[in-house]
């Protein structure tokens, strides 16, 4: 396994395999990593002839005042996990080889960057975009692959690829949880044990509501109320940011009239639990 710190070295890497026929399966990741990403990892492993795996914790999407100085980092852990997985090279690009001095260029998906997440999280999806389009054209990947767990990015990242004609395919992998139905993710290392015992609401409260979708004596309004209610047995909660049925496409919220059969529909939450913030969806048929 190669580890690869600078964007022309991994270029090179890329073209490479390219020249001999290879594909590549690329994972980008912020590191901290645990069995949600090397699950990806695996997708991707089993499907490309290389993959490439990037550690980077993107300054750029972060929003002032956000956990970017504490978010939890542990590259030798993380290299020694991916070490056993047949993955060909680690890219651990550093913020001054990505944003050098005098950066100016910034890519924003309009529209579907500002719901959601985006409204509490202002810069958000154009630092993800942004750094996703960056490290495409560093690895130069035939697949990239993204968890699902962050529906909104995945959307977005679609879009983005689809609308600047990214000669790449993007694969969706599903979420994967803990024991007790917590979705992993590095952020739940910020919880107490109290928050952490309660935390598995979020799930058991997402799946009370996914039962209602297909009950159509309700209207969808009832899923938002169902939603809340359910979170809201948490004592340790202490903001609901968004927590309703939305289409998967647009993201928009599905009000009223209730749900039409054969529509998909995307149950989604932020919230905090103490101080962290943590996400949350399924999606319905
Ligand atoms: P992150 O390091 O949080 O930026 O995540 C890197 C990739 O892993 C993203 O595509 C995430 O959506 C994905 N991911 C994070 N947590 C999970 C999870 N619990 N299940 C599946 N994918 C995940």
């Amino acid at each position: 396994m190669q580890l690869i710190r600078t964007i022309s070295e991994m270029q090179q890497f890329s073209k490479g395999c390219k020249l001999s026929g290879k594909t590549i399966g690329f994972v980008p990741t912020m590191g901290a990593l645990h069995d949600g990403h090397l699950s990806i990892v695996r997708d991707s492993v089993k499907a490309n002839d290389v993959t490439v795996v990037s550690i980077f914790v993107n300054p750029t999407q972060f929003s002032a005042g956000e956990d970017f100085n504490r978010y939890p980092r542990d590259y030798d852990g993380d290299i020694e996990k991916l070490s056993g997985l047949s993955v060909d090279a680690v890219f651990l690009p550093g913020v001054d080889s990505v944003y050098p001095d005098g950066y100016k260029t910034y890519v924003e998906v309009r529209g579907l960057s500002e719901k959601l997440c985006g409204q509490f999280r202002p810069g958000h999806f154009a630092g993800v975009a942004t750094v996703v389009l960056k490290l495409f054209n560093a690895v130069m990947p035939t697949r990239a692959y993204f968890g699902l767990k962050d529906y909104q990015q995945c959307v977005v990242i679609k879009k983005m690829t689809a609308d600047l004609n990214l000669d790449l395919e993007i694969v969706l992998c599903p979420t994967i949880r803990e024991h007790d139905g917590l979705a992993m993710s590095s952020r739940n290392a910020y919880l107490s044990t109290e928050e952490r015992l309660e935390a598995p609401l979020i799930y058991k409260a997402l799946t009370e509501a996914a039962k209602s979708v297909n009950d159509n004596s309700l209207k969808t309004n009832a899923i938002a109320q169902i939603l809340k209610e359910s979170l809201s047995e948490m004592k340790t909660l202490t903001e609901i940011q968004y927590a309703s049925a939305y289409d998967p496409n647009t993201l928009d919220e599905i009000k009223t009239g209730g749900i039409t059969e054969g529509q998909r529909v995307l149950i989604a939450v932020a919230l905090k639990i103490g101080s962290t913030r943590l996400i949350d969806n399924i999606e319905v048929d």
